[in-house]
């Protein structure tokens, strides 16, 4: 099955080393050429020119861009893809994208003969390197078929969340709760620090007690504490996740007032440590407000 990559950032690369073996025959793309190049010289791949040179013999083609934006250039602009899609083909987009693009996307698709569906994922680079990704996606069940071994390649947990744009949305909404966990957190180890209460005695007992999340199991302890703060998933696109999820709210009229609140303080956050910055590095934010540091 000749299956086109199409963007080997942070997550996209590890994911795509699953698909570089039989019985796929793998063709990357990515806007800096030499990711595609290591790629192919380390893996089962080709590497092609362009967007639509990638996928223009391809069955199966999985976009993997930081937003539904660059999904969307990818489609439209210089080379794009949306000419280059052959009939019957199949876009599965990995991106965690925003609901009503990805369904103006399969309508746009629909009416050339080609499916799609969303299916973001969930797990970070760990899960992408073991191919145990949980991966949540929006569409037909009969599309679905048709790819499942390609998405079973890079996914373990596989979940149909409903419609094209449902995956998405839950995505999004996966990564809200995130971003309030690891604000909120910071904030009550900050709060315990002014008191006097070591962060490690402190994680030491909300991890063997009812405040616990992976923020405060994993997350914290690993790159916080240690200061290490590794760049796994950039604090950027999980703005952009929370800011889906908060635009949601309010287009459903719903009553969302703590995810709203943490989004403006991601945008905060994005503008004061910039677009290469780790997203566990809003906790310097929240270290930086209240004259503590969490190690
Ligand atoms: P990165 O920022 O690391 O990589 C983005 C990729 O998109 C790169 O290949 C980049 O190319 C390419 N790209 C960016 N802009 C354009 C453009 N205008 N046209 C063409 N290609 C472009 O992102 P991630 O790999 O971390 O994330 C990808 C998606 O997966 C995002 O939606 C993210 O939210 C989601 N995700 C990420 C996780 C993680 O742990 N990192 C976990 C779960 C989901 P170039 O190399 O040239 O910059």
């Amino acid at each position: 099955m000749k299956i086109a990559f199409i963007g080997l950032g942070d997550i996209g690369e590890p994911m795509a080393t699953h698909l570089a073996r039989d019985p796929f025959e793998l063709v990357v793309w990515n806007r800096t050429s030499s990711k595609a190049e290591d790629f192919a010289r380390n893996h089962k791949a080709k590497v092609a020119a362009t967007p639509a040179e990638a996928v223009r013999d391809a069955a199966v083609v999985i976009t993997c861009l930081p937003s539904s934006v660059e999904v969307e250039a990818v489609l439209h602009g210089d080379n794009g893809i949306l000419d280059a899609m052959r009939k019957g083909s199949v876009l599965i987009d990995c991106t965690s994208g925003d609901p009503p693009t990805s369904r103006s996307i399969a309508a746009e698709l629909g009416g050339r003969g080609v499916e799609f569906i969303d299916a973001p994922v969930s797990g970070g680079t760990t899960a992408a390197k073991a191919g145990t990704l949980t991966v949540m996606w929006g569409g037909e069940a009969t599309v679905f078929e048709r790819v499942r071994s390609v998405i079973e390649a890079f996914g373990k947990k596989i979940v149909h969340a409903g419609p094209v744009g449902s995956g998405d949305a839950l995505k999004a909404v996966n990564n809200a709760l995130l971003a309030v966990h690891i604000i909120s957190t910071a904030e009550g180890l900050a709060i315990l620090a002014k008191a006097g209460v070591d962060p490690k005695v402190a994680l030491e007992v909300i991890n063997a007690s009812s405040g616990r999340s992976n923020s405060s199991e994993n997350l914290i302890p690993q790159r916080v504490l240690t200061r290490a703060f590794p760049r796994t998933f950039r604090l950027a696109l999980l703005e952009k996740d929370i800011a889906i999820a908060a635009v949601m709210a309010e287009d459903l009229h719903a009553s969302t007032p703590v995810i709203s609140l943490t989004a403006e303080r991601f945008h905060e956050a994005r503008e004061k440590l910039g677009e290469g910055a780790d997203h566990v590095e809003a906790v310097k934010m929240v270290e930086e407000e209240n004259g503590v540091e969490l190690k």
